[in-house]
């Protein structure tokens, strides 16, 4: 955060599981896997794990969670990727069938990079499954639709199942093709917004990151614009949970209100 002191700070890296009536379940992200500490064990990918050190015991494995939900990996039919950063992807490879709900452009700038340029903007190729294109459907191929004035100054999202269920909302600026997902159809609406900001107090409070997050970002400029149209959505609209996938608050409060 621009303006706070110099220390580290730790960041839970949540997923979400969303059970659609029809569509089975689907997951937003993976968020870390043990995977993650195998492809960072070397140079130069080993600056990854120095830079943000993951801790994950067992029952944090993501498996592990869903087990404890009745949730086999086999019943994850769709993974909602919001975009390919190591922390969103490492559980990818868990989960042979699912279908992968991506961004063309954020697989594309994924799949350009080398190695060494992939690594400097958080990219991990190996954390890809082999088959990931010929399971892959892209976002920017489902319907358009328009936002409900209650989501302003969002205007328009994809309707991943064009059944309104799950809309994929365009959030650019902390990397290529970033979406994050509204949930509607629940009794509040749930809006994923992954690395859009990192905590709910960047978008309550309208604050900036640090200049040097920017070397890690696609675009700062982006990055602020999106920042912007959050602190806009939450002042217009306090009925709508607004989620980045490193808050720990933001998690207290979903489970607070969604207790029964
Ligand atoms: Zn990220
Ligand atoms: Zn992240």
């Amino acid at each position: 955060m621009r303006g706070h002191s110099w220390r580290s700070a730790e960041f839970p890296a949540f997923v979400g599981l969303i059970n659609h009536p029809e569509q089975g379940y689907v997951l937003f992200d993976t968020g870390y896997a043990k995977r993650f500490s195998e492809e960072t064990s070397r140079f130069p990918e080993i600056f990854y794990r120095w830079l943000t050190p993951m801790h994950l015991c067992q029952k944090e494995n993501l498996i592990e969670q869903l087990k404890a939900l009745n949730v086999t990996p086999q019943e994850i039919r769709y993974i909602f990727i919001s975009h390919f950063h190591a922390d969103h992807i490492s559980g990818l490879l868990d989960f042979p069938q699912a279908e992968f709900i991506c961004s063309q452009k954020a697989f594309n700038n994924f799949s350009k990079l080398g190695r060494f340029k992939g690594l400097m903007k958080g990219y991990l190729p190996k954390l890809l499954p082999t088959d990931f294109e010929t399971r892959c459907q892209f976002i920017e191929e489902t319907k358009i639709v328009p936002l409900e004035q209650h989501y302003y100054p969002f205007l328009q999202a994809y309707d991943i199942f064009s059944d309104g269920s799950l809309k994929a909302i365009s959030l650019p600026g902390h990397a290529a093709g970033q979406y994050g997902l509204l949930i509607e159809q629940t009794t509040t609406p749930t809006f994923l917004i992954g690395d859009a900001t990192w905590t709910r107090d960047a978008f309550i409070k309208n604050c900036k990151p640090n200049v040097l997050t920017h070397l890690i970002m696609d675009s700062g400029k982006q990055y602020l614009t999106t920042l912007d149209k959050l602190s806009e959505l939450y002042r217009n609209n306090k009925n709508i949970q607004i989620i980045p996938s490193h808050c720990l608050k933001s998690f207290l409060v979903f489970n607070n209100e969604n207790s029964v």
